[in-house]
This record gives C-alpha cells, sequence and structure tokens, in this order.
C-alpha cells in the first residue's frame, strides 16, 4: 500500500472516478458506457479505476493493449465486457478469446488472426469491426471493409467469429463545431447501413470519446467510450472545466518538502540558474521532477513561473529548472514552512488550488499526458472520500 519513506504520491479518489461516471451516463441516457482505462487507467491505477468505474455504472471497459485487458481479467474483474484494439501481428488473441475479450479488427490480417485464435480456443470470437470514418489513424478503409465482409458473413456460419460492433473515433471531437465532427459522422451512419445491409446484426455501435459524450449528443448511439473524464478532466477545457460537466478530477499529486533553506539575494536556482532570488529568501525542495513526470517544459524562469504548486494557502510557480528527482521553490522571506510540510501540484482544483489542466497549460501540452506520466516510481494511494476513514 503506502510506500513508507516515499516523499511524495498520486492520492485517486475512487468516489470521484464513481461521480464522474454517473454524470457521463446521465450526459448519454440511450447509451451504454464503456470506461477507457488505458495506460494504467491513465496514471491512476488500472485495476482500481476499473473496478471504480462499474461500481459507477459503467458496464464496459475499453483499453488500447491486449495485455491491459488480460489483466484486469486477471485481477478477477469476470462480468463486465472488455474491448481491446491495438495489437500488432502475433498478439495473444487466443488468450484473450479464451478470456472473453472483445477485440477490435483495423484490418484484414486481424479478422485472420482472430479467427485462427477462435479455432484454437474452440470458441467464437467478439469482434468489432473499426472503421477510419477520417482519423487517419487505425482502422479499416472502405476498401478494406469490402474485402472483409464476405470474410465476416463465412466466419460468422462457420462459428468463428461474431461481429457484434461497429466502431470509430473522431479527429476533432474536442472541437464539436469542427466540420469534420459531422462529416465523420455521416460516413459512420453509411458505413453502418452498408455493414447491416450486408446481413450483419450488429449489437452496439460506437463512437464517442469523453469529449464527443459531452459536447455530441448525435454520437453517442448504443455505447459511450469515455476516458479522460472518467478520472474527472475537461476534454475541452476551452468550452468548460470539470466543474461545468458535473466532473470532479480524482488524482492529487502531493509532496512532503524535503528540504527548507535561507539563501541571499541573487542566488542562482536549479541547473544553469534559470532562476536568481531577486532578494534575501527561503528555497522549498519538492522531491518530484521529471522522472517522476513533472514536464521540463515547466521549469520557470523570473520572468516566467514554472509549475504551479500549492504551499499553505499560496500558489508558487516552480523556481528554476525541473531536475530529474526535483523542483525548487522561491517560497518568499516569510517563510514559515519546514522539511516535511506537505505540498500540493495539482488535485480538484476546488479549494483553488492547482489542476493539471494548469500545469499542462504551462508545459504546453494537455491534461491527459500530465496525468499519463505520472512516474512508475509515484507510489499511486488509493482513498474513497465517501467512506469515513
Ligand atoms: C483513448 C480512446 C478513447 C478515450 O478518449 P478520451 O478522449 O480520453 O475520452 C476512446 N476511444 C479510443 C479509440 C481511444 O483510443
Amino acid at each position: 500500500m503506502v510506500a513508507v519513506s516515499y516523499p511524495a504520491r498520486a492520492v485517486v479518489d475512487l468516489a470521484a472516478v464513481r461521480a464522474n461516471v454517473r454524470s457521463l451516463a446521465a450526459h448519454a441516457p440511450t447509451a451504454q458506457v464503456m470506461a477507457v482505462v488505458k495506460a494504467d487507467g491513465y496514471g491512476h491505477g488500472l485495476v482500481p479505476t476499473a473496478t471504480a468505474a462499474l461500481a459507477g455504472g459503467a458496464t464496459w471497459l475499453g483499453a488500447a493493449q491486449v495485455d491491459e485487458v488480460l489483466a484486469l481479467r486477471r485481477a478477477g474483474i469476470a462480468d463486465a465486457r472488455i474491448l481491446t484494439w491495438l495489437y500488432a501481428p502475433g498478439a495473444a488473441l487466443r488468450e484473450a478469446v479464451e478470456a472473453d475479450i472483445d477485440v477490435s479488427v483495423s484490418a484484414p490480417w486481424a479478422l485472420a488472426e482472430l479467427a485462427a485464435a477462435a479455432r484454437a480456443s474452440g470458441r467464437t470470437a467478439r469482434a468489432h469491426l473499426k472503421v477510419d470514418t477520417g482519423l487517419g489513424r487505425n482502422g479499416l478503409t472502405p476498401g478494406d471493409l469490402a474485402d472483409v465482409l464476405p470474410e465476416v458473413l463465412r466466419l460468422r456460419a462457420e462459428g468463428a467469429v461474431e461481429v457484434v460492433g461497429l466502431w470509430s473515433h473522431f479527429a476533432f471531437a474536442d472541437e464539436p463545431e469542427h466540420p469534420t465532427v459531422k462529416l465523420q459522422a455521416e460516413v459512420f451512419a453509411e458505413t453502418l447501413e452498408t455493414v447491416e445491409r450486408a446481413g450483419v446484426t450488429l449489437e452496439v455501435r460506437h463512437l464517442a470519446n469523453s469529449a464527443a459524450t459531452l459536447t455530441t449528443p448525435a454520437a453517442h448511439y448504443d455505447l459511450v467510450r469515455p476516458g479522460i473524464a472518467v478520472y474527472g478532466l475537461s476534454p475541452v477545457p476551452q468550452l468548460g472545466g470539470p466543474d461545468d460537466f458535473g466532473l470532479v478530477p480524482a488524482m492529487t499529486l502531493e509532496a512532503e518538502l524535503a528540504n527548507v533553506k535561507r539563501v541571499p539575494a541573487g542566488q542562482g536556482v536549479s541547473y544553469a540558474h534559470q532562476y536568481e532570488t531577486p532578494q534575501d529568501t527561503v528555497l522549498g525542495l519538492v522531491p518530484l521532477g521529471y522522472a517522476d513526470g513533472i514536464p521540463r517544459h515547466a521549469s520557470g524562469t523570473q520572468e516566467r513561473p514554472g509549475g504551479p504548486v500549492r504551499v499553505g494557502g499560496r500558489t508558487l510557480g516552480v523556481a528554476g529548472r525541473v531536475c530529474m528527482d526535483q523542483v525548487v521553490l522561491d517560497l518568499g522571506p516569510g517563510a514559515t514552512e519546514q522539511a516535511g510540510d506537505r505540498v500540493e501540484l495539482f488535485g480538484t482544483g476546488r479549494d483553488g488550488g492547482p489542476t493539471a489542466e494548469d500545469w499542462a497549460r504551462v508545459a504546453g501540452t494537455i491534461s491527459y499526458e500530465i496525468v499519463t506520466r505520472v512516474g512508475a516510481r509515484v507510489p499511486r494511494v488509493h482513498v474513497d472520500s465517501e467512506v469515513p476513514a
């Protein structure tokens, strides 16, 4: 559980995950919810967040990698439907089929490998055909789809593969007015017709990630696939923060100050002295650095404060370079902090403290990257704010 001597941790509130899934379900009343838990639950911990998402009403889980979904089953998650969608030839599809995993098919070779896996396991595999409606990433092209449809019917007759889903992914879901959103939705609707006309009976049609779940109801269909919003972060920060969508950020990244010391004016701080103390002051040392996921692009100078850190009641920007293991704060001449005092790099933002979105802005990235990059050595501590301690 809690590593006793690690002076920092990512505290994940599972009650927030449950509440976020309930909110997402309310935004998409016609659809089931697939909580996307790839990348270790966006850095929040795969199994605890998956379990919390199911408790919040998700009936499906999704993850990119086959190894990730197998880990969910190995952890004892038995009754949820689970989809995997990113693998290369030779992947452990037989294990996936035997673990009752739904498998996405994005290329003709993938359908052939899934059929072989099904035959080897003596089961019928469940497939979701992924179509590239315009993202230009993974998925079947219209030509691929025409090639695989006859094979889909043959494999169903054989009992090897049942196509249960058709799905796709948006390029600009976070800009709901972007013309490609409507265009991709139209291509998806046409593809649905083609597939159903060919004689495939679909159980689920799905198109919406977090942004589309919150902003594009026409894309909800039977199943929505939110990821970032499950963890309480806004997929569309230019349109609204977590509060505006009924979400609560689940992760708080906190640390204890590892050193506090007085230095004179003119002291260069951290590598390359990118920051220099403007007066006699007190420096505080935060034991988290870029190896822990603190972006080096969030380093600070006199002119441009680095990533925000809550200390006592105030929010300070990182002073100087972000190092591998640590960052420095200029606590100011009157600072009363001591080594061991708690600081918060990001959290719910509800008390006016910094958020993952604030760090994303300073580092020139998105909140997704801030939470997923929290380093493997940082302990994840799962709490439940609805259960009295
Ligand atoms: C990651 C992912 C999602 C979830 O996206 P969010 O923007 O985090 O909601 C949904 N679908 C696919 C195919 C994905 O890769």
